[in-house]
């Protein structure tokens, strides 16, 4: 990120000699210290002295010089034509952007034109669709100190407020909503923004509680933010989208009409999925695994036709439910879609033509929009009654579907009044005509008629005056410099009647006007102006009515979003196979596979034939596994081979969780599910490496978090805890953390470990299982049928997994005849007794002496997997 640029030194020095013109870029430098001003002159926007160096080497343009009577200034501009994409680039350097446009016609003034700071453009306040890199949510975020976070999208309206209890909670909220850009009170926190968040310090005063209060009253009345310091957060953040907002030039008031309503939320009601799980869960992105990029769980569950659709899909993704009524009216609409797949078709048919209708309403709103942008709000709500169709019939079954059947208002006036004014496809720009359809404004009309016949009688003055001079060839012709003239070649001259004027002498002919054809000319150059002028103001006027409409047009578009987002979760359903699950009932738990459970315990976990929605889709064939951790045995550990599918089981079970909270149906053949409220993970550090940190650092802050929040509604994910540090550690580690959570906690919890011991000690406890992935052993290796089985492992096969990767027979060798002097001195670890062709003629002592030293240095128990890997590769490239 670049430094804040400041305004000029130099002009500053001498600021009392500057032109009027620089004294006016200085001025707006000064007011806008943190951002470059990009400075209207004529057609470019330019840049002065230091800001100049900087740009043109930003964007590789020219540094020029400008010269005037107190000095020579370096200079760089861009042409205005194409800007945006110069503010891409200076935006990706780390600038705020400033644009200072003229906001006075040259014309209108003897002296110099007003200019305005127009918008200041930064990552988190986007509104130009060319800036906006898709249809996801664009966040800028606000935090005080106390934990107070509003987040924005100033591009959609759409605001929320919630108000944190400690830092780790903040990351959370963070990781859910990814802002651009923070903006950040005095005294708040700055490190819990990633790298790609622009850190905003913005002015005192607008977190000064007062000020943001009445900031937050003007908007939205009287507030019902619970804290303080919520308030000043909202208050703050509105102001900066104000003053990012910029001056206007239409004369409206500062304030951002479509930001409409706050909602304001306790994480506490929804399901709590801290930053570590979002990642390892891989709910938003997919991690890079061996330089492999998977998918993440929102493309999976995303069939959208539309923006809203996509967004509305992510922000349930995001915050997915506690209560199991609001599920349960998902899971109804979701059902009652997937049963009319003609209905569900046509409505997707439909959405697929939807434009985004919460940017176009706020660009409306803001007086951005163009004529494009309103006949794309015309087409998007001429679907509407349609789309109303589709749903009629499923809003029978479904109290949701039965609200946004309901709230589908196509606006009828807004449509009737756009149509009628704005013709079928109007050019991009609003200023120069042809916008305004005809009947739809006497005067324009009028004009226009001037306009026609004006040039109907100059069409026809070429038959007239041949026929008036008997010159065949003369001919009635335009150019922008001389405007019409009549052209009569050289050898006719002699016929040229005496009202011609000469205009303009070329070397074969003259070009000749007469005063009927200047006059006529005038007439409709001035006729062209006004209507261009007259259309522009029309053209505002409709803008302005249309945004009165701005809050029906919004709950519009919030029930298209749903209605998409509904339609996904039914497609995706249907597509591949899932199931409705039962979300927090109360567990019929008197079937016979459950004879230990009392007839009153409450659900817990149980799924039969259960898929992992992500790795089904890549796999062959992928083998479904049962879950069943009820409320009194919540807990499992899980052990097995690497690579039998102990990690991709778990996380399984927690995509479940989530995917039934958010109201999806679930890959599974039955799922009863309880409401989980938190879902934690902790993920082997092998699988962390890239950090860079301390693994096991990483790896106990993170169990410490764990055994700390989690309560026994919480589903806890724990893979390999303990292998960043020596066994005897990680083992005493992993054993206590298991003892803890079974004892205090009660929580949810599958627990796969290496640890081969921690299955005695779940053997032991009485609200523990064991569970066990297994492999048979091949000629070539072993082979996985990634079936979950009742008990623990018996064997690891670990060396088996290594011949497999290819390391040097002699090696797979050596270690197995290591591991069965091992198995006959101790351990639990029985050996699979079945003897390869390989193991018969194993000899440790032909290891040449080199390779002996090189293993001897390894430290198994510091080692990690990739680590191990690694070692086997050049091992292997010096063998060959
Ligand atoms: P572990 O955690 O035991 O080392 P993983 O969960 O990483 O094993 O799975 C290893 C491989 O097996 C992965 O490539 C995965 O795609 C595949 N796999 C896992 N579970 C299944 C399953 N139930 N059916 C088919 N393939 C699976």
């Amino acid at each position: 990120m670049e430094e804040a640029l400041g305004p000029p030194s130099v002009m500053a020095e001498k600021a009392e000699e500057l032109t009027p013109m620089l004294s006016q870029y200085l001025e707006l430098c000064e007011r806008y210290d943190d951002a470059l001003v990009l400075f209207q002159v004529g057609d470019f926007y330019e840049t002065f002295c230091e800001a100049a160096e900087v740009t043109a080497r930003i964007l590789e343009i020219t540094l020029t010089q400008r010269e005037d009577s107190t000095g020579t200034y370096p200079m760089a501009g861009i042409p205005i034509d194409s800007a945006e994409s110069y503010i891409e680039t200076l935006l990706d350097a780390g600038f705020r952007v400033a644009v200072a446009d003229q906001v006075q016609e040259p014309e209108e003034t003897t002296g110099l034109v007003d200019r305005a700071v127009t918008r200041v453009v930064t990552p988190g306040t986007l509104t130009e669709t060319e800036l906006l890199a898709d249809a996801d949510n664009n966040f800028v975020a606000c935090l005080t100190d106390g934990y107070g976070l509003a987040l924005l999208d100033v591009s959609t309206g759409e605001f929320y407020a919630t108000r944190l209890d400690r830092p780790e909670a903040v990351e959370a909220e963070l990781e859910r909503f990814d802002p651009a850009e923070a903006v950040v009170g005095p005294e708040a926190p700055t490190d819990p923004f990633d790298d790609g968040c622009m850190v905003t310090p913005y002015e005192r005063s607008a977190f000064e509680p007062e000020t943001a209060r009445e900031t937050v009253e003007a908007y939205f009345g009287s507030t019902s933010l619970a804290s303080e310091a919520e308030v000043r957060a909202c208050g703050a953040l509105l102001a900066y989208a104000e003053y990012a907002r910029g001056t206007t030039t239409d004369g409206d008031g500062e304030r951002l009409d479509y930001i409409t309503h706050l909602t304001r939320y306790d994480p506490r009601e929804y399901m709590l999925l801290d930053a570590v799980a979002l990642r390892s869960l891989e709910v938003f992105e997919p991690r890079h695994v061996h330089g492999l990029e998977g998918a993440a769980l929102v493309e999976t569950l995303d069939e959208t036709a539309c923006a809203l659709g996509g967004r509305r899909l992510r922000s349930w993704l995001r915050r997915p439910l506690l209560d199991a009524g609001r599920i349960d009216a998902r899971l109804d609409a979701v059902e009652a879609l997937l049963e009319r797949v003609g209905d569900r078709e046509r409505a997707r048919k439909l959405l697929a033509d939807v434009y985004d209708l919460e940017r176009l309403v706020s660009r409306v709103s803001r007086g951005r929009a163009d004529a494009r942008d309103l006949r794309a709000l015309e087409s998007t709500l001429s679907v509407v009654p349609d789309l109303r169709g589709c749903v009629a019939d499923a809003a029978a079954d479904s109290d949701l579907l039965a609200d946004i059947h309901e709230a589908l208002d196509d606006c009828p006036e807004v449509r009737e009044l756009i149509d009628r004014a704005v013709v079928e496809s109007p050019p991009i720009e609003i200023t120069d005509g042809g916008v305004i359809r005809e009947g739809y404004d006497d005067r324009l009309d009028e004009l226009r008629a001037t306009e026609r016949e004006g040039k109907a009688w100059i069409d026809d003055l070429e038959a007239r005056e041949r026929e008036r001079t008997g010159v065949d060839s003369l001919k009635v012709g335009h150019n922008s410099v001389h405007g019409y003239y009549i052209e009569v070649t050289n050898p006719n001259l002699d016929a040229v009647p005496d009202d011609y004027e000469r205009r303009q002498t070329l070397k074969n002919a003259e070009r000749f006007y007469t005063p009927e054809l200047k006059e006529r000319e005038d007439e409709i150059l001035g006729a062209t102006e006004r209507a261009d002028e007259l259309e522009y103001e029309l053209f505002r006027g409709l803008r302005t009515e249309t945004a009165a409409a701005t809050e029906r047009i919004q709950a519009t578009a919030a029930a298209v979003a749903r209605l998409d987002a509904l339609c996904s979760l039914a497609t995706v359903a249907a597509r591949y196979d899932y199931c409705r699950p039962t979300v927090g009932a109360v567990g019929e738990a008197s079937d016979a596979s459950r004879p230990s459970s009392p007839p009153d315990a409450s659900g817990g976990i149980d799924v039969e034939g259960g898929r992992h929605p992500v790795v089904e889709r890549t796999e062959e064939a992928f083998v479904p596994n049962p879950t069943e951790l009820s409320a009194d045995r919540p807990m499992a550990v899980v052990t097995g081979p690497n690579m039998s599918g102990k990690s991709t089981y778990m996380r399984q079970v927690a995509l479940l969780c989530v995917m039934a909270q958010l109201g999806s149906f679930v890959p599974a053949e039955r799922a009863e599910l309880p409401v989980v409220d938190r879902v934690f993970t902790r993920v082997g550090a092998s699988d962390d490496i890239a950090g860079g940190r301390s693994t096991f650092m990483v790896e106990m802050t993170e169990l410490a978090a764990i055994l700390e929040n989690a309560g026994p509604d919480s589903l806890v994910v724990l893979d390999e805890v303990g292998r960043g540090t020596s066994t005897t550690d990680g083992y005493a580690i992993a054993q206590a953390a298991t003892e803890y959570l079974h004892d205090e906690v009660g929580a949810y919890t599958l627990f796969a470990t290496h640890h081969h011991e921690l299955t005695d000690v779940a053997a032991d406890l009485p609200r523990a299982r064991n569970l066990h992935f297994s492999a048979d052993r091949t000629a070539d290796g072993v082979a996985f049928d990634h079936d979950l089985r009742e008990g623990p492992a018996t064997a690891s096969y670990g060396v088996e997994v290594a011949d497999m990767a290819g390391v040097p027979p002699r090696v797979v060798e050596r270690a197995d005849a290591l591991l069965d002097e091992g198995a006959d001195a101790d351990d639990g670890l029985a050996r699979p007794t079945t003897p390869t062709a390989s193991t018969a003629s194993t000899d440790g002592g032909e290891l040449p002496e080199k390779l002996r030293a090189e293993l001897r240095a390894v430290d198994l128990a510091d080692t990690t997997p990739l680590e191990a890997l690694n070692l086997l590769a050049r091992l292997k490239e010096r063998a060959e």
